[in-house]
């Protein structure tokens, strides 16, 4: 049998399962008993909270033959083919990828037709990236929709949805789990699947998450894939000794190994964020709580290397890389270039890249850029303009040892158009 993921093989079943949402579980839970569901829903909160598990739970509940005290039965013909998603009861529609205005009428074309269970529900993922056009067709439905529909509208951007359409909705919000609860969770779970994990593992995938179930469980099944939490880490170590000795082809290295273990960019970019955080904590005399030993061995290997300007600098590059990777084809192309631009900051001529330039000079290291680049800028603090005139065009990158040789070249700036 094909590994089934812990998040697929533990996604709750019922309305109860569901963590540390009780307001949106009982508002929901309420209306199915009392039967007075509303006919559209917005469920906002970051992600992997349980946006569209509620949602299809309350597809199921909906369509359930023997539903009991607003919980679905979850044997039924209905719920198997809810939980199979081969149920013609439940449409979703992820807006993120379907987002024109002949998605969302083909969707609501079918609206008005007829439907095997009572209830006909339409779940519709990342609903704020609709277009306008997308939109206007949604809100026309929403204004009166058939008796046996309910729409639930499921976003991580509430703000950026339409005030017309969140006025027609009723709007839940699902939050961050807390880490204890979460920490029960994985505790539940490890016990139940058998596995062999003690507190350390059960803390570092409760930090790894965020909050997040999903990304909670995702990092356990990389503990338990890894064999501990240990080698998991060496990747971090890698990209964070990569800054300190200004090494690009290390930092590469790193995230390919990362790669090859199952790590997505995103995680990967994610740990290191955590890591940095805490040797800058470290630096500045508090380091955060709840820390296993291993986080605080790798943090004190950096203290004394890095400086207060390059901790804040790949904190912000790695941040922007991290935000840019959710619109990216190949999400580890923004990560390879933010990290090529932190360890060689000659090929970046951003402010910050001079003052690392001019840390290294004042640190007596050699610097990674012609020394004429800084020799003819009259200050540290030089205006755009003058920086543009004064400072040479950035230097090639030397090319970077992968052993991926069917890997595209690295472009040294922006996005591949
Ligand atoms: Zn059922």
């Amino acid at each position: 049998m094909a590994y089934q993921s812990l998040y697929r093989r533990y996604r709750p079943q019922k309305f109860s399962d569901i963590r540390g949402q009780e307001h949106v579980v009982k508002a929901l839970r309420n209306a199915v008993r009392d039967d007075r569901v509303g006919h559209a829903y917005l469920l906002s909160g970051p992600r992997g909270t349980g946006k569209t598990t509620a949602a299809r739970i309350l597809a199921k509940v909906l369509n359930c033959q023997n539903p009991a005290d607003g919980e679905p039965c979850g044997v039924c013909d209905s719920c198997v083919s809810i939980e199979g998603g081969t149920s013609f009861d439940l449409h979703e529609l992820d807006a993120a990828s379907n987002n024109k205005v002949d998605d969302i009428r083909d969707l609501l074309s079918k609206v008005a037709l007829g439907t095997p269970g009572r209830t006909k529900v339409y779940l519709l993922d990342e609903v704020h990236m609709l277009t306008a056009g997308a939109e206007n067709a949604l809100l026309k439905t929403l204004e009166e929709p058939p008796d046996h529909v309910v729409f639930v509208l499921a976003t991580t951007e509430p703000h950026k949805v339409v005030p017309t359409i969140r006025s027609r909705t009723q709007q839940l919000e699902l939050t961050l789990i807390a880490a204890d609860q979460m920490a029960e969770l994985v505790r539940e779970i490890g016990t139940d699947a058998g596995l062999d994990i003690n507190d350390e593992i059960v803390g570092h995938v409760v930090k790894v998450g965020g909050g997040s179930a999903r990304d909670t469980l995702s990092a356990l099944d990389q503990v338990v894939a890894a064999g501990g939490v240990g080698d998991i880490d060496s990747s971090t170590a890698d990209l964070l000794e990569s800054i300190a000795a200004s090494d690009p082809a290390m930092a590469i290295a790193a995230i390919e190994a990362a790669g090859e273990r199952g790590a997505d960019p995103r995680r990967i970019g994610e740990r290191f964020i955590d890591a940095l955080r805490t040797v800058f904590l470290l630096k500045m005399g508090s380091p955060p709580s709840r820390l296993s030993e291993p986080e605080i061995e790798l943090a004190k290997r950096f203290v004394d290397r890095l400086t207060p300007a390059a901790i804040t600098r790949s904190l912000e590059t790695v941040g922007r890389a991290l935000v840019d990777m959710r619109q990216a084809p190949d999400p580890r192309i923004d990560l390879e270039v933010a990290f090529v631009r932190l360890t060689n900051p000659a090929v970046d001529s951003s402010h910050a890249a001079l003052v690392a330039r001019i840390e290294a000079l004042e640190a007596g290291a050699p610097s990674p850029a012609p020394a004429a680049a800084v020799a003819a800028t009259p200050t540290p603090v030089a205006p755009p303009a003058a920086e543009a005139t004064a400072a040479p065009p950035p230097a090639t990158p030397a090319p970077v040892e992968s052993s991926d040789s069917s890997s595209p070249p690295l472009p040294t700036g922006g996005r591949p158009a």
